[in-house]
């Protein structure tokens, strides 16, 4: 059979599968930007694809063992904050100052439960902490130095500066440090590539889940705080709806609320899950002048994963037999 005729059946059977019932599914990002087919190195290429498989794996082998979706996201988003190659945990960009300064939130969609982190340093797993923020702070959204004491509390280790330095990032950094410019993850006007980290699941139960996290943006100051930690902006989790986690430039996912805006397309306009996430990415977002992408799941665990960028590090992974790891359009 040709290729071209292979890959018209497999589009047919997501497309099927995005409109048909399904009973778990997990998809995952490692950001999105201008990534063009031959740009790295075949072996650099290899190892995205290496990480990106392991985090999927990870947290769809939870689902299928019946797990919550809020463990297969925070699980699937622990192995990419481990890897280097992603701009969260490990792989963090530097701050103006040569520092970290790292952001998380994670949702579950059946109660709303939410709890996020940002600006925290030495915290080798951000997602943790902001489940952790979650499930015993009795607050949602914890900054800076509070954050820290409540990771202190509970007895976290912080890494020394050096876990998360990466010759490639500082060398990032070096290239803008003395300007005005801050960029994402490793940009300029013509090359941006964001490399923030992020998971939804649907569960056995058809409970929703969406984590998120990253280093923000190079050479950032001010204290800025991106999308990711924002619940609305960056991830979000309604059972009702979908589960959202975004990638790209923050300030516009901010003010476009866009995970969100996903969740309201869908309850607000009966928009079907595609459809409200097209809608938020080719349609809102471009419209106020913001590029990136997300991935979203709705509750009987079809998928969506658009982007308006060259590419988007993704994969997903269904109980109805689909599975990709894609990096390109
Ligand atoms: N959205 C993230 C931020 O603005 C960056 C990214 O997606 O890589 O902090």
């Amino acid at each position: 059979m040709g290729l071209c005729r292979l890959r018209t059946i497999q589009n047919e059977k997501f497309k099927k599968e995005m409109t048909n019932e399904q009973k778990y599914s997990i998809a995952i990002h490692g950001g999105a930007g201008t990534l063009l087919q031959g740009q790295m190195t075949v072996e650099k290429e290899k190892d995205y694809r290496n990480s990106l498989e392991q985090a999927l794996e990870k947290g769809y082998d939870l689902l299928e063992n019946g797990a919550p979706a809020i463990d297969a996201v925070e699980a699937a988003v622990k192995v990419l904050e481990d890897s280097p190659l992603f701009n969260a945990g490990k792989g963090s960009v530097f701050t103006a100052d040569g520092t970290h300064e790292m952001d998380a939130a994670i949702m579950e969609g059946k109660d709303r439960q939410a709890g996020a982190v940002s600006l925290i340093t030495g915290i080798k797993n951000p997602i943790s902490l902001a489940r952790d923020v979650m499930e015993k702070s009795g607050h949602v959204f914890l900054a800076g130095e509070g954050a820290l004491k409540f990771a202190k509390s509970l007895n976290y280790t912080l890494e020394e500066e050096n876990y998360f330095y990466e010759k490639f990032r500082h060398r990032q950094w070096l290239e803008i440090k003395d300007s005005d410019k801050f960029q994402l993850d490793h940009s300029n006007a013509k090359d941006s590539k964001f490399g923030t980290v992020g998971a939804v699941a649907c569960d056995k139960e058809g409970n929703l889940a969406a984590a998120t996290s990253t280093g923000g943006m190079t050479n950032k100051k001010f204290g800025r705080v991106g999308d990711s930690p924002m619940i609305g902006a960056g991830n979000y989790a309604n059972n009702k709806t979908c589960a959202v986690s975004c990638t790209g430039s923050g300030e516009y996912f901010i003010r476009g609320v866009v995970a969100y805006d996903v969740s309201a397309l869908m309850e607000y306009k009966g928009l079907s899950l595609e459809a409200a996430a097209n809608e938020a990415v080719h349609g809102r977002l471009l419209k106020i002048g913001g590029d990136g992408g997300l991935i979203a799941v709705d509750a009987t665990g079809n998928l969506a994963l658009p982007f308006n960028t060259e590419g988007m590090y993704r994969a997903f992974k269904t109980s109805g037999g689909l599975r990709e790891i894609a990096i390109y359009k």
